[in-house]
């Protein structure tokens, strides 16, 4: 069914994926208001590495077209980028800290090869014990809260309009919120991260949605000479005389962002061990985030069995690298336009329909 321009849609999450899909709705001439609960979602909890070569191309099981999909969205990004004043970081150093990542990081550069991504040969940085290095030119980072605040106003000088709320009850066409009040919409898609999974009273699909807990910390340091640095599951993020550290992944840690001990010093021990100066460093803060991740670690977009309901979550290690392209593959979606049939396979939430 076409979508007329004055149709209302109604958003829920003011995350990476709610904003950059409120954004590329409103760029293509419709009308959207995103309802936010103002709670701290993953997105802010997030490094917010841009990363289609470690997070897909890495992988020899990665299907093609969800391949393609991350390469478009951080081709996207270089756009919204532009658009909505946000720096991205990058290069991204690679980093092997013994043989077993030496041989993985010679696998990973010919991947990258074969899929056009560009790598080049670097040396390790003296500060850092590791073997061997190379590095990507267009894995790229952003500063996730910075850029939350650059997307919301975005939104509003393009015409969006915010509603502060917690949805609790979806319905065909409707929303409740705590408060009792009801909102009705053309459409509406749930882009609320994990809180979509506590709706699932009323979208029972978002039951597929499991969180799984990530931490990290920010500690006072001189910036490194690569502003991304990668070794392993590790990450060190230089940022305005920080570093972010990250990132744990616990996929049976409960679903709260509490900061545990035992998660941060594993990940502390293994950051000193590949910069020593760390131990030296202050510690700024400490956080942890849900990230949003399915069966088959692919995002949830689409339709759902409820009339004019979508979903647009799921999106698990990748929110901020997929959220341009969910924004463009959901504005095609519900505009009633032709889109790729291997990636609608892909993304549809009702796969996980029993
Ligand atoms: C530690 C960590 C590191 C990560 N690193 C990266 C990375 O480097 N690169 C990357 O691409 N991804 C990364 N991710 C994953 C990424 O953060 C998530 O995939 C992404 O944030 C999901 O975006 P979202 O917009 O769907 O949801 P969220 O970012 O969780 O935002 C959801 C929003 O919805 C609102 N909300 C929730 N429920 C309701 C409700 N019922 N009513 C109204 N509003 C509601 C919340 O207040 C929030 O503002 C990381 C995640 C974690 C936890």
């Amino acid at each position: 069914m076409i979508l007329h321009s004055q149709a209302s849609i109604l958003i829920v999450g003011a995350g990476p994926v709610g904003l950059c899909a409120g954004v590329r709705l409103l760029q293509d001439g419709l009308q959207v208001r995103i309802l936010d609960s103002g709670v701290r979602g993953a997105g802010w909890a997030s490094g917010g590495m841009l990363a289609p070569l470690y997070e897909m191309a890495a992988d020899p099981a990665c299907p093609d077209a969800y391949l393609q999909f991350a390469m478009e969205s951080a081709a996207l990004w270089l756009e919204l980028a532009k658009a909505g004043d946000i720096a991205l970081q990058s290069p991204t150093l690679f980093l092997a800290r013994g043989d077993g990542e030496c041989h993985a990081l010679e696998k990973l550069a010919i991947r990258a090869a074969a899929h056009g991504l560009e790598v080049r040969s670097a040396n390790v940085p003296k500060a850092l014990n590791a073997m061997a290095a190379f590095e990507a030119p267009n894995e790229r980072a952003l500063e996730p809260r910075a850029a939350l605040k650059c997307l919301s106003t975005l939104f509003q000088s393009l015409g969006g309009e915010f509603v502060q709320g917690q949805a609790q009850k979806i319905g065909p066409n409707w929303v409740e919120l705590t408060s009792g009040t009801k909102l009705e919409f053309d459409r509406i898609i749930l882009a609320n991260g994990f809180g979509a999974a506590r709706l699932a009273d009323s979208v029972p699909i978002t039951s597929a949605l499991r969180p799984v807990k990530g931490q990290m910390l920010r500690v006072a340091h001189a910036d490194l000479s690569s502003p991304i640095l990668r070794a392993g599951r590790l990450y060190f993020l230089s940022r305005q005389g920080s570093l972010v550290i990250g990132a744990t992944s616990d996929p049976l840690a409960l679903a709260d962002t509490t900061v545990d001990v035992d998660p941060i010093l594993v990940l502390l021990a293994e950051a000193k061990a590949l910069l020593p100066s760390v131990a030296r460093a202050p510690v700024v803060e400490a956080w942890a985030g849900l990230r949003p991740a399915t069966p088959d670690s692919r995002p949830l977009v689409g339709a759902t069995s409820q009339a004019g309901v979508f979903l647009a979550t799921g999106t698990y290690r990748n929110g901020w690298l997929l959220a341009p392209a969910i924004g463009s593959y959901i504005s095609q979606l519900i505009s009633g336009r032709t889109l790729d049939q291997d990636l609608t396979s892909l993304l549809a939430p009702m796969r996980f329909s029993s």
